[in-house]
């Protein structure tokens, strides 16, 4: 990422310069914990720390836990997990709702200062009071309550005497203002819930604008980076820290346009209601824009990070390409992985003029870009698997593979010609009859003929079968331009694969040549059920 790309960057180097903070650089990710972490918290999480790290900081993980909802072990587990394996390590990791006494206290302190009072209207009243962006705002008719009343009212509160609804506090700040958030807006309501940390000590609860201030001023926070969407609540932000004025140097928010991406959508809610009811497997379905989704579909924790680089912080909302993505999961293999011969689709080829009984070693390099990467030796016989897509009966403009009469190069092995097409009763192929060229024996320096095909195989006596998931976009754009879910997201095939691949341990990575780069999936792949997922295909539609 250019320095001077980075707004946030600059403000801290700026911050620095004029000593603000002393040099000190404090960021922090606090996603609530009632998800699974999305690519757009990718975004977010490499952000926050990385900036810590390059200005010598630190980064705490914070739950965002105001919200008195149970603890879901399983969504905490998979945040810390996501963190990780992007390659992150937090300082602290550390729960908002510890700072619940804090938070109280420091709206005793509003109360006295006669900058918070507790209002009775029911929330219906207080939206009607609220005003419009036009229209200003009307007085709670409870705004002018004594210090001493509000006082004791807000420790009735905090003591159980009100059922949830009938009473709240409010900041007393600006009805008329232009800025909606500062028309008095609700800091503590009341929630007769158990609390998974707090557990029934309270039965009232701080709001996010105002808890999240004095959480980043608590832990020392010098830069609180949030989305855009936070802008207008900015002044409210700086409203609680300076009237509570328990900091000398309180922190400051800025804010960043969040990641929208094509094709996929980028909501908790909305992967939750996808798991629920069924549209994908889990959370870590490999169809999911989920950190364990990719992360199971076969992304590396480099090309996110390289992702979320390329993509670099803004100002204005936008929406990213998704073959972005693509484009640098594919960069980071490209030099990483071993090419595998794979079929699909698979239709058999009988080599007539090759001897029944022989079996030769080809020598085919592990990865074309990287020599280093040595080479592996793949059987070749008389019965051999190719791709489906590889022969058309009657051949197109411009195809050529394999077709009656046709000669094509067997990558690694011989000039093969395709000389009959052997049937079914029904119609469909049943095999090829083809005879090869002895003399056109890869590595064997011949300079003979030309062809203009290329293509793959794999020896039909120790080809290993193989259940090969090729994965769509999970989300497609309608006639008005509207995401919907598409219902073809991902394409079950069986293939045949080269002996080699038998070895393949879950988790591990290849290009399955000419087809596109794959993952032995974390979960389901063993030896007697190989399964592996498409990470991304070959060709790229990413245009810089
Ligand atoms: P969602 O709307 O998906 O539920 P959220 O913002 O409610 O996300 P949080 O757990 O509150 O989820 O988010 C933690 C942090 O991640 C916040 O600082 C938030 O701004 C940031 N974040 C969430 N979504 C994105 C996104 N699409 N791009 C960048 N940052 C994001
Ligand atoms: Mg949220």
């Amino acid at each position: 990422m250019a320095e001077s790309n980075n707004f946030i960057h600059n403000i801290i180097e700026k911050d620095n310069e004029t000593g603000k903070y002393g040099g000190k650089v404090y960021t922090r990710f606090p996603p609530e914990p009632n998800g699974y972490l999305h690519i757009g918290h990718a975004k977010s999480i490499c952000l926050n720390f990385s900036t810590a790290k390059k200005y010598g900081g630190k980064c705490n993980l914070r739950y965002d836990d105001t919200n008195p909802v149970k603890e879901d072990i399983e969504y905490i587990n998979s945040i810390e997990a996501d963190v990780k394996w992007l390659g992150w390590e937090w300082d602290e990791r550390l729960w908002a709702s510890d700072y619940f006494d804090k938070m109280y206290e420091g709206a005793i302190e509003l109360i006295k200062k006669g900058k918070a009072y507790v209002c009775d209207l029911s929330a219906e009243e207080i939206k009607e009071y609220r005003g419009t962006l036009k229209e200003p705002g009307r007085e709670s008719p409870y705004r002018n309550r004594s210090v001493e009343e509000n006082l004791r009212l807000f420790e009735e509160m905090k003591d159980g005497k009100y059922a949830d609804g009938e009473k709240v506090l409010r900041a007393k700040i600006d009805m008329t203002s232009s800025n909606i958030n500062m028309r008095d807006p609700v800091i503590y309501r009341i929630a007769h819930a158990t609390h998974h940390n707090t557990g029934d000590k309270w039965c009232i609860y701080p709001m996010y604008d105002y808890a999240h201030p004095i959480e980043d001023a608590i832990e020392g926070i010098t830069h609180s980076i949030c989305t855009l969407e936070f802008e207008d609540h900015r002044p409210l932000y700086d409203w609680v820290l300076r009237e509570i004025g328990w900091w000398e140097t309180p922190p400051q928010q800025i804010e960043f346009a969040r990641l929208n991406l094509t094709n996929t959508v980028m909501s908790k809610r909305y992967l939750k209601a996808l798991v629920d009811d069924g549209a994908v497997e889990s959370w870590d379905d490999p169809r999911m824009p989920t950190i364990a989704g990719l992360r199971r579909r076969g992304y590396t924790p480099e090309s996110i990070r390289d992702f979320c680089e390329r993509i670099g912080v803004s100002k204005a909302n936008s929406m990213v390409d998704v073959a972005l993505l693509e484009y640098c999961v594919r960069e980071d293999l490209k030099t990483r992985v071993e090419s595998r011969n794979v079929v699909e689709n698979p239709l058999k080829v009988i080599i007539t003029n090759y001897p029944e009984d022989k079996t030769e070693m080809m020598e085919i390099e592990n990865n074309k870009e990287v020599p280093e990467m040595g080479s592996r030796m793949v059987p070749f016989s008389r019965e051999l698997w190719v791709d489906g897509a590889d022969f058309q009966e009657v051949p197109e403009k411009k195809y050529f593979r394999l077709f009656p009469g046709n000669e094509v190069r067997f990558k690694g092995a011989y000039f093969i010609t395709c000389n009959e097409v052997v049937k079914n009763e029904d119609g469909s192929i049943k095999e090829l009859l083809c005879t090869y060229d002895p003399e056109t024996r890869s590595g064997s320096g011949f300079e003979g003929r030309k062809v203009k095909g290329t293509i793959h195989w794999v020896d039909a006596k120790t080809a290993i079968p193989v259940t090969i998931r090729n994965y769509g976009y999970l989300m497609l754009p309608d006639e008005e331009g509207n995401n919907q879910l598409n219902p073809k997201s991902v394409e079950v095939i069986q293939g045949y694969a080269e002996p080699e691949l038998a070895k393949a341990k879950a988790g591990d990575r290849f290009q399955f040549f000419r087809h596109g780069y794959y993952i032995a999936d974390a979960k389901l792949y063993s030896k007697e059920n190989p399964v592996f997922n498409r990470i991304v295909d070959l060709k790229s539609s990413w245009k810089k």
